[in-house]
């Protein structure tokens, strides 16, 4: 089974995955730009697929009602996302995995908005303007 352990840049913050999808969405729009300082690269896991230590470190912010971006108020690392409390999953961001190696690339999404700065990796997954 697919396992993991990530953390935030402090270590306040830790946590443990098993069992999620491997595959991983990269999102280039403006407010993941403005939220991680470049894109947002990140697995889903269902709620029984992870367990969160020093989770009172996190400060949620309330995008708008469908999204919520989860960030360590210690050292601010740009760790998770969600639509809301009640989704059933959570969406970390890879760069907080220790070992990230067996995670897939699977799609690029919002890349009309993405920065000039930067290129798209030829990494074999599918790219889409937009998202729903
Ligand atoms: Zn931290
Ligand atoms: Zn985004």
């Amino acid at each position: 089974m697919i396992k993991d352990t990530g953390g935030c840049q402090c270590g306040k913050i830790t946590f443990e995955l098993w069992g999620f999808n491997p595959e991983y969405s990269t999102c280039h729009c403006t407010e993941c730009r403005k939220w991680t300082g470049s894109f947002y690269a990140c697995i889903a896991a269902k709620t029984n697929q992870y367990k969160i230590s020093g989770s009172e470190h996190i400060t949620w912010y309330l995008k708008n009602p469908n999204s919520e971006q989860g960030f360590c108020k210690n050292c601010g690392s740009a760790i998770f996302w969600r639509k809301n409390p009640d989704a059933g999953y959570l969406d970390f961001a890879i760069g907080m995995l220790d070992t990230p190696k067996q995670l897939i690339a699977k799609h690029h999404i919002f890349c009309k908005y993405k920065a000039n700065f930067y290129s798209i990796p030829k990494d074999g997954a599918a790219h889409f303007d937009q998202w729903d």
